[in-house]
């Protein structure tokens, strides 16, 4: 067996990680195995999980019954193509998918992951005005620190600035953004917010096609917590100008916000959704993006009567059984509850980090926690302590946030919390004597 050592070496020669440098990546830790809340490095450190694994393993790692449910799949077939065939794993997740969302969402298109969604629902978009005889509609609405993905079409609605998607500015399709809302979650709908949205639509609704959002919680984009009112205002004024709405729900999906969506928190209806994250409970690539008859109907009428899509691993019977699998057992324990727990065991872990001088604001909705910083954090410096004091938490830019399984005990979570703000102290010092 290669030493740990060259097999590390390897890694920093010759392998991309997310939103790294080849010439000075950041260091990566190796993981030999996880278990539930618990992330275990190759040198035995064990580390309580304040990330799963971006938005993903919610139920925790290894989970029995996941493993079970690609198990037993895997004895029958892991995968045939979607052309033309169908499966039982594949049937049975859309029936669900079409049971728990919000009413009107009929109709099911499966993909590989999140970014696919989202370039689904924008095909969907345009392709729906387009089977109208409607060729004016050729732009994207949305507002700014949204994240969508890293594909090109994700990335031309993804905040132009925060997401260093602005160095792409000329290749880009040109969409509309709208400033980032100012409308707090517990406050209500802003005039100012109310204004700019009246404005964008009477002004551009003619060439726009679809408003595209996070609903209540934007994610990567910033950890930005919005008015439920906003989202309801966004919808009346699509309705009013004639603007489909998209809600990426890929973050926001399966009650990480405290509801089972983000959109059911305003109880709004789009009439496109995205769905993925924690949809497969983390444990392999799988999204989906959700339509109303309305749309799939018009598209199936249209000059081409198809839906111009289809990838080669649409629907892969390993991912649609652990989906549901994960669905059944998201219903079983409690969720609501849980998430319910980890939400007060944030506010009052967190919330008394505001006194800190370097701290901006603290957010907390459902099982999410974010703490904004004034300045950028040094991410290097911060994760060498967390590991030390056994946590995963993966801050960027300036802010540091956890978005932990929601199967934590109150015991992990308030190292999470503990470990945060200790970190905050040691990166004061460190950004002092820099
Ligand atoms: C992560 C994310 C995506 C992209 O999903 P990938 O699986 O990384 O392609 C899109 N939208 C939102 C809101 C996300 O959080």
């Amino acid at each position: 067996m290669q030493q740990l050592e060259s097999l590390l070496a390897f890694d920093r020669q010759h392998i991309w990680h997310p939103y790294t440098s080849m010439i000075d990546p950041l260091p990566v830790y190796p993981v030999k195995s996880a278990k539930g809340v618990f992330i275990e490095l190759a040198d035995g450190q064990k580390l309580v999980d304040g990330m799963s694994s971006w938005w993903c393993a919610i139920h925790g790692y290894n989970h029995p019954q996941l493993n079970a449910a690609i198990e037993k799949q895997l004895k029958d077939f892991s995968h045939v193509m979607f052309g033309g065939l169908t499966h039982r794993p594949a049937i049975e997740l859309c029936q669900e998918l079409v049971r728990m969302t919000p009413a009107g969402f009929e109709k099911v298109f499966l993909c590989d992951s999140g970014s696919v969604s989202v370039e689904v629902a924008i095909k969907m978009a345009f392709q729906y005005w387009i089977s109208l005889g409607n060729r004016d509609k050729k732009r994207l609405m949305t507002i700014r620190k949204g994240y969508h993905g890293d594909t090109f079409g994700a990335m031309s609605v993804c905040d132009p600035v925060g997401g260093m998607h602005h160095i792409f500015e000329a290749v880009l399709p040109q969409h509309i953004f709208l400033p980032e809302p100012i409308s707090s979650f517990s406050e209500g709908l802003h005039p100012t917010d109310e204004a700019q949205l009246e404005q964008a639509f009477a002004r551009h609704h003619q060439e726009v096609a679809a408003f595209i959002l996070e609903p209540i919680v934007q994610g990567a984009g910033g950890m930005r917590v919005y008015a439920p009112a906003f989202l309801r205002k966004v919808k009346t004024l699509c309705e009013a100008y004639d603007v489909l709405l998209i809600l990426d729900e890929i973050a926001t999906g399966f009650g990480r916000t405290g509801e089972l969506f983000g959109a059911n928190h305003a109880n709004v209806q789009a009439d496109i959704m995205c769905l993925g994250k924690a949809l497969t409970g983390g444990m392999m690539t799988m999204a989906a993006t959700l339509c109303t008859d309305q749309v799939a109907m018009t598209i199936s009428r249209g000059p081409t009567g198809v839906f111009m899509h289809g990838p080669t691993f649409m629907a892969n019977a390993l991912a649609c059984s652990v989906s549901l699998a994960s669905l059944q057992l998201l219903d079983s324990y409690g969720w609501k509850e849980k998430v319910g727990r980890i939400e007060k065991g944030l506010e009052q872990g967190l919330r008394p980090l505001l006194q800190h001088d370097r701290v901006k604001e603290v957010r907390v909705l459902g099982a999410i926690g974010v703490v904004e910083c004034h300045q950028s954090i040094q991410v290097a410096a911060i994760q060498k302590y967390f590991i030390k004091h056994g946590v995963w938490i993966r801050p960027f830019r300036n802010l540091i946030y956890i978005m932990p399984p929601f199967i934590i005990e109150e015991a992990e979570l308030n190292l999470l919390c503990q470990v945060m703000a200790g970190g905050l102290e040691e990166e004061a010092h460190f950004v002092k004597e820099k």
